[in-house]
């Protein structure tokens, strides 16, 4: 390196250790990175210089340059416009070689930051009953065609000890928004999870009080995925009959100020949606500074009020993906089974581009058909154990492992 460039990475990295900006600067394509053909695009040369993010503690590479993907300290009063331009600026990059770079760099960044190890969540879909009527989904109240069950709690820790003998390492427990399960029923089916391993348990039921979501936490949850879905307060409002994103952020900040690990994420290609929003979906997740994070494409389920509606486009969800993990380098991203849905190679593609988690349904093959978010989901083809071999074998080929940890948060070791 010139004495030129050392100056500038040491300023570069002043500047970060300072005000907690993190650049994007220049570093060299691996070799890890070369043919990566999944894409079907061009691939990267190695050696080729490309834009990489870079953070003081972590970056071991050459870095030089100004940068572009500005961030200041998080707080959600702390979203400028400019961040949010910044990010849409990302996010239209059309050409071909714009493309391949951002794709290049979110690979490089899970890489450094995250590591080639995939963690492996096996999900529970545990009732599809919903109180709730989101435009969007097929498990909404008025969906009175859709056949509902419940499973019991015996049921339920069945197929969570099949899944912690399988190697599963987390159990994620979903639902609709389903007061049939009292706050008690379900910290009773935590501790009972808890016991049968050391596992983590990550709870997906939606919106609660505060003291609802201290009681899931006392009994032993680690992690609690709640989505905003979309960054825009109006679109937010007519998707959500009788809900706003106020009410959203409000659960995600009391659920982080518990100490669960907090995902949130976001739907591409909601009727209403355009750049902007999608950048703002994105600043969102940064500012609220979530540990885990995921983005699918909205894809329209024939009895809802959007049903004619296309679907969103992979395309955009995969450079939302790649976007997010440049904004978020140490955040849990999952291959979504909506990407999977839409496209058969869906896992590796994200994989490919920022993506460190796969989500398995391990719910029993009798309930899995009825949880029907939208048409024809990809888990519908997952055998009972979520087809954990055959992901290893996938990972295998594209040089990533499972993880043997229960996969905890990177931002939280960092805290
Ligand atoms: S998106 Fe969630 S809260 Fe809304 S209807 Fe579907 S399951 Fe219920």
């Amino acid at each position: 390196m010139t004495l030129n460039a050392r100056n500038r990475e040491a300023r570069d990295r002043q500047d970060f250790q300072q005000t907690g900006v993190a650049r994007v600067c220049q570093g060299r394509v691996p070799a890890t990175m070369a043919n990566r053909d999944e894409l079907g695009k061009t691939v990267l040369t190695p050696g080729e210089l490309i834009d990489t993010a870079l953070h003081p503690d972590e970056s071991t590479e050459p870095a030089t340059g100004q940068g572009r993907f500005v961030w200041t300290e998080t707080g959600y009063d702390r979203l400028t416009e400019r961040d949010v331009t910044d990010i849409a600026s990302m996010l239209q990059a059309c050409s071909e070689g714009e493309t391949e770079l951002l794709f290049a760099q979110a690979d490089q960044t899970r890489k450094r930051f995250v590591g080639d190890s995939v963690h492996i969540r096996g999900i529970i879909e545990f009732s599809n009953y919903c109180m709730r009527n989101c435009l969007y989904c097929g498990l909404r109240r008025d969906n009175h065609k859709l056949r509902r069950y419940r499973m019991t709690p015996d049921e339920i820790l069945a197929a969570s000890e099949n899944g912690i003998r399988r190697g599963y390492r987390t159990i994620v427990l979903q639902s609709g928004e389903d007061l049939h399960y009292s706050t008690s029923d379900i910290a009773r089916i935590v501790e009972g999870i808890k016991g049968l391993g050391d596992v983590a348990v990550t709870l997906s039921v939606g919106e609660r009080a505060r003291s609802e979501y201290a009681t899931m936490k006392s009994a032993g949850a680690d992690r609690f995925l709640l989505k905003h879905e979309t960054a825009d307060a109006e679109l937010y409002r007519r998707l959500h009959p009788g809900r706003s994103l106020e009410m959203r952020i409000e659960c995600l900040q009391n659920l982080k100020s518990l100490g669960f690990q907090v995902g949130s994420g976001f739907i591409v290609g909601l009727p209403g949606q355009d750049i902007s929003t999608i950048a703002r979906d994105i600043a969102l997740l940064k500012l609220l500074d979530v540990d885990m994070a995921g983005i699918g494409p909205f894809i329209p389920h024939p009895d809802t009020p959007i049903a004619l509606y296309p679907a969103g486009d992979v395309a955009m969800t995969l450079k939302a993906l790649v976007v997010t993990r440049l904004a978020l380098p140490h955040a849990n991203l999952p291959v979504t089974t909506a990407l999977a849905t839409l496209r058969p190679d869906g896992r590796k593609l994200a994989l490919s581009c920022g993506g460190n988690v796969i989500m398995p349904n391990i719910t029993p093959a009798k309930y899995r058909k009825l949880y029907e978010i939208y048409p024809d989901s990809a888990s519908l083809k997952d055998p009972e154990d979520g087809g954990i071999g055959e992901i290893a074998l996938m990972l295998e080929t594209m040089g990533r492992r499972i993880s043997q940890t229960k996969g905890d948060s990177f931002r939280r070791k960092r805290r």
